[in-house]
């Protein structure tokens, strides 16, 4: 018999409403701690830069038990998006559980000896106070803490009237109008606020990044959809994976050239779809060695306005200020009145004690986690969320109804202590040895394993269905609406007091 738990859930985006609606189910009480002032993490509009829409298609980014609506496009936008978590809220009743504006300052196992953690909340008011709970899902994402750059000279390029801000900080057009605006980054936002800037009407845009990569357009061949091409089983096995047996590497050996061949075409069409060389931009890297969650999607406009001129491309990063000019690290001069560094986030979850911080994540960064969910040595602990892929909301949701499983013991296959180290350091080796780009962000990315690592969790959960027939499952992308049909076959229970 399983008994109810409070829950603490840390974070109200994408991956903490799926937490908060997975062990509401089951019967749990659960309480939302979210910092901000409103649900939606990332796609909450007051972080949101203009004009920004998903990377995934609709239906791969939604939960299982809910679709967005069918008058939103095929790549929503970000207000979109945040109707749909605000509607999802308000729609399973996990709205009335969020506590907002308070912030998790910290966190210790339960002084009164039993299991969960004791949190420290800080309120807008700046106090703090304690609570204990049975269970901690965190749920914070990987986009909240921005990465920070300082150079040489910044006081006198700000002196001077320069202004420098993160990418999360360019929520409005009118800060590039008229202005020379320079862009430090190679990744979609970094993209997304060039071509925003020229539309605003910048007098000068440039992108500074280290080097070219491989972007995807949302039409390849300006024809398929990508999801038909990137998101399909049949495209992720030509990825050799994880544990594979010797049968699997012989048959990865006798497909390679095949399999060289579809990425080399792959590559042509994209050089003459994006005229990569025309812009000077055609990637050193094999595509295939760098698929993980960082690849971008090409954001609309981008290569044509490189192309022009509209915006300047250098390669490299910034080295110091000189006035109101930023000299980049190959010597390039570029005069500037804004700087905007989308530079990405920092990692980590900054209120864990500095002893659990150590069990969590390993002096090279690669997180310990057990599906990207759970550790051994973290009792009554589990993250949401951490599993990001080109489907986050899926990845969330699953891993949300994996994570109330093994907190109430109730997986299939309920791993054990000795289980889970074994996996952590299977995989470990995986993204070190064999496949170092599925190291990147801390090993805490899917991508482009979308199929295996839901296979894993369907299996763990105990599902009875888990797959399509034959062809859809090879040659379609992954479909929500069976991911709850395998969910609803999985043995039912709910916890009794
Ligand atoms: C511009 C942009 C576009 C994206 N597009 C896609 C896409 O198309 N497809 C895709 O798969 N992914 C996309 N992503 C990735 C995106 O992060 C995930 O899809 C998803 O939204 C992450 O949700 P989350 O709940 O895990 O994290 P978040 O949305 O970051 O939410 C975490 C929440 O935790 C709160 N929090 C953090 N620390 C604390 C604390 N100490 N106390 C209390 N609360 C705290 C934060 O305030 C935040 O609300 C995009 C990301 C960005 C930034």
């Amino acid at each position: 018999m399983v008994s109810p738990k409070h829950v603490c859930v840390i974070g109200a985006g994408v991956s903490g409403l799926a937490a908060a609606k997975a062990f509401s189910t089951r019967g749990h009480r659960v309480t939302i701690i979210e910092r901000s002032g409103d649900l939606g993490g990332v796609w909450e509009p007051a972080r949101s830069y203009p004009e920004v829409q998903t990377q995934s298609p609709k239906e791969l980014y939604r939960y299982t038990d809910r679709a967005m609506p069918e008058a939103y496009p095929e790549w929503p936008t970000g207000p979109q998006v945040h109707a749909y978590l605000t509607d999802y809220a308000r729609s399973f009743g996990t709205d009335r559980m969020l506590r907002l504006n308070t912030a998790v300052a910290g966190m210790a196992r339960r002084a009164d000896g039993k299991p969960g953690w004791t949190l420290a909340l800080t309120g807008k008011d700046g106090a703090t106070t304690k609570e204990d709970f049975d269970f901690v899902a965190i749920c914070t994402g990987q986009f909240n803490e921005p990465r920070e750059l300082h150079c040489r000279g910044e006081g006198s390029f700000l002196d001077q009237g320069g202004q420098i801000l993160h990418s999360s900080k360019y929520n409005d057009p009118q800060l590039a109008k008229g202005r020379r605006v320079v862009v430090l980054g190679g990744s979609k936002s970094a993209t997304d606020i060039a071509v925003n800037a020229v539309k605003a009407g910048a007098r000068d845009v440039t992108i500074v990044m280290r080097e070219a990569v491989w972007r995807i357009p949302y039409f390849i061949g300006g024809l398929v959809n990508f999801k038909r091409i990137l998101y399909v089983r049949a495209q992720e096995q030509m990825f050799p994976g994880w544990g594979a047996s010797a049968m699997a590497r012989l048959a990865h050996r006798l497909a390679a050239p095949m399999v060289w061949a579809n990425w080399r075409g792959l590559e042509s069409l994209l050089k003459a779809q994006l005229k990569l060389k025309a812009c000077g931009m055609v990637p050193k890297e094999r595509i295939e060695d760098g698929v993980n969650c960082s690849v971008p999607i090409a954001t609309p406009g981008f290569y044509p306005m490189v192309a022009d001129g509209r915006i300047k491309a250098v390669f490299g990063s910034f080295d110091h200020y000189e006035g109101d000019t930023i000299v980049m690290s190959g010597g390039e001069r570029v005069p500037a009145d804004v700087a905007v560094l989308a530079i990405g986030y920092k990692l980590g979850v900054p209120f864990l004690p500095a002893a659990y911080q150590e069990k969590l994540v390993d002096a090279d960064g690669q997180y310990r986690l057990y599906r990207l969910i759970a550790n051994p040595d973290l009792p009554e602990l589990g993250f949401v969320g951490f599993n990001s892929s080109f489907c986050t909301v899926l990845c969330a949701d699953l891993a949300a109804n994996w994570l109330v499983r093994y907190a109430d013991g109730q997986l299939a296959r309920q791993p054990t202590a000795e289980q889970m180290r074994d996996n952590i350091e299977m995989m470990l080796h995986f993204k070190r040895v064999e496949r170092p780009a599925a190291g990147v962000y801390g090993g805490l990315c899917v991508a482009p394993y979308h199929y295996r690592h839901f296979d894993e969790l369907i299996a763990d959960i105990g599902a009875k269905e888990h797959k399509r027939s034959g062809l859809a499952e090879r040659f379609l992308p992954p479909d929500a609406d069976a991911y709850a049909r395998y969910l609803a076959s999985a043995p039912d229970y709910r916890a009794v007091a």
